[in-house]
């Protein structure tokens, strides 16, 4: 275990709820694929799976877990 100070005061934006972390990846919910991002993910983006296709509206959970809403 390894202890790291994060310095992860940029990504304050005041809106949603913050993750904690940033989020550059998420699973689709229709085929499973792992999709990276080059952005970190936020609250209401709209992603696309590059493997099915399928877009889905982005939310997070009170813990702060991603969900996806198919579009
Ligand atoms: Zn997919």
């Amino acid at each position: 275990m390894q202890n790291f100070d994060f310095n992860d005061d940029d990504d304050k934006k005041g809106k949603g709820k913050r993750e904690g972390k940033a989020l550059k990846e998420w699973d689709c919910p229709s085929c499973y694929a792992n999709n990276p991002t080059d952005e970190p993910i936020s609250e209401g983006e709209e992603l696309r799976c590059n493997y099915c296709g399928n877009e889905f509206k982005t939310s997070f959970t009170d813990a702060g877990k991603l969900r996806l809403k198919e579009l």
